[in-house]
């Protein structure tokens, strides 16, 4: 949609605006289009809400409704839905989608245990972000395109951002959604080989640098576009995604109580896996059970051991938490066997003139890798070291997670301070608090993390709006 349409359906004139209370959502992801979701929801009386990203479309999620549509998501039809307390609902809006139904006849009648492509995602929670909105006459939304690169505390407990405009209103209310930063986070091809390196290559050669989803992606697409060359996937830790079960796996998680330390935690979770296995069940049922106490664990290890977590474990479990539909994994599979793609672990390193520098594990001198083609698939943590989030920890508005992978937050999205203390009004959702929150990077968590804080700024200014 663009900005002008929302911006003219909504807005009744300055004075309006400027008596209503107002909150501003920095980004719109996925994380920033389910807050608005959540508050238009969630918050009873009236209030100006304001969108900043410098993309100038407004959608289900920027990265999600990225133009490179053939992506399947990772995580089922069942699992997706962005209206809390209803689970079934994006399955029925894709039941009601005529044009997916004749398109998808074996599903139905429901397409609860199926994987969909992101743009279809993007599309339906565009059309709930529309229908909140169409049913809200009494709030304004306004959609600014640029980027916000400073905020600070003014007149006591507002808040104001700077930005390219120079007028912008303090807000009562600030929702960081940042997500991973300015740009999107798909693989990015790097600079182009020079042609030296082109020479060097016998058959035409592509290197996918990472090792998680968006490696599995970034090679079937290039398969699918007709690429027969080689491809080297390089990894530092070399665990590619597994697969999901065929049908959903209910979570199972063993009734004892878990371990606190972290060595004996994997040994608990290995024999889980393997009980599970005996008895006809999953490892994977296991792994979906474990994300209903991740965060109490995680939360209870000292930061020596989260520090060892990161380092040694962290790769394994996001290769086994962030799985891929079957059909997926065979090809990935068929692709390693076939030879006609190659992982190799290792650290990769700077691109030189005739390629790129590469240490294998276990090796104690470089290597050249010639390619034509490098993408860089690695998923990379938020960066703390932004303007706006740089103001936002100076002014000790917020302060960085014990390992600093994003800001400390508690599961509403609010910012903890050292002191345990929290600032009013301030929130930081999804990935952004990736290093307190277990799994917030992922849609059901951040659904459910959207509705919490959207309760609490109800709760903060409008303590008799909450609908029962
Ligand atoms: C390829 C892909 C596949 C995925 N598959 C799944 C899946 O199968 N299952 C699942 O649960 N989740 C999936 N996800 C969701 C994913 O895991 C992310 O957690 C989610 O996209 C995070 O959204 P976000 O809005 O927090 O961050 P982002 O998507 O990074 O969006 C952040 C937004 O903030 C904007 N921004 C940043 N800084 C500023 C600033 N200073 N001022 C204004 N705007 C700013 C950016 O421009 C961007 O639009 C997938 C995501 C992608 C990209």
């Amino acid at each position: 949609m663009t900005v002008q349409g929302i911006f003219s359906a909504r807005s009744n004139g300055a004075a309006r605006i400027s008596a209503l209370p107002r909150i501003a959502i920095i980004g719109r992801g996925f994380s920033g289009m389910m807050m608005a979701i959540a508050l238009m929801k969630t918050v009873r009386t009236p209030f100006h809400l304001q969108l900043f990203d410098p993309s100038s479309s407004v959608s289900g999620g920027q990265a999600l409704s990225s133009s490179r549509s053939s992506t399947i998501l990772n995580t089922r039809v069942r699992d997706l839905s962005v209206e809390v307390g209803d689970a079934d609902d994006f399955n029925e809006w894709l039941c009601s989608n005529a044009e997916f139904r004749a398109a998808v006849p074996a599903a139905i009648p429901g397409f609860r245990q199926i994987f969909v492509p992101r743009e279809i995602f993007s599309d339906y929670v565009y059309q709930r972000f529309s229908e909140a909105l169409a049913g809200r006459k009494d709030i304004t939304v306004q959609v600014c395109n640029e980027p916000v690169v400073a905020i600070r505390k003014s007149h006591g407990d507002r808040f104001l951002l700077e930005s390219t405009n120079p007028a912008n209103p303090l807000f009562d209310t600030v929702i960081f959604a940042t997500g991973y930063g300015l740009s999107f986070p798909e693989a990015s091809e790097m600079e182009p080989s020079p042609i030296r390196a082109q020479r060097l290559v016998a058959r035409p050669h592509t290197v996918l640098l990472g090792s998680g989803i968006r490696v599995v992606d970034q090679l079937l697409q290039l398969r699918d576009g007709g690429y027969t060359g080689q491809v080297t996937i390089l990894s530092r830790r070399g665990f590619l995604p597994q697969s999901h079960t065929p049908n959903s796996a209910d979570p199972l998680f063993p009734a004892e109580a878990v371990p606190s330390d972290l060595r004996d935690i994997v040994r608990f979770i290995r024999a889980a896996c393997r009980e599970a296995d005996e008895q006809g069940r999953s490892w994977q049922s296991v792994m979906n059970g474990l994300r209903k106490h991740a965060r109490s664990l995680w939360r209870s290890l000292p930061a020596r051991q989260k520090h060892q977590f990161n380092r040694h474990l962290r790769a394994i479990y996001d290769s086994h938490r962030n799985r891929l539909p079957e059909a997926m994994h065979a090809r990935l599979r068929g692709e390693l066997a076939s030879g006609n793609t190659v992982l190799r672990r290792g650290m990769a390193g700077r691109r030189g003139l005739s390629g790129l520098f590469f240490r294998a594990a276990g090796s104690a001198v470089d290597e050249v890798i010639h390619a034509e083609r490098v993408f860089d698939c690695r998923c990379k943590a938020p960066n703390l070291d932004t303007p706006l989030l740089r103001s936002l920890i100076e002014q000790e508005l917020a302060q960085p997670d014990e390992l600093a992978l994003g800001l400390a937050v508690n599961q509403r999205g609010q910012p903890c301070l050292e002191d345990g203390s929290m600032v009013d009004g301030l929130f930081a959702i999804g990935p952004l608090g990736l290093g307190s929150l277990p799994d917030i990077d992922l849609v059901p968590e951040i659904v459910s993390q959207a509705y919490m804080a959207a309760e609490m700024v109800g709760e903060r200014f409008y303590p008799k709006s909450k609908v029962g």
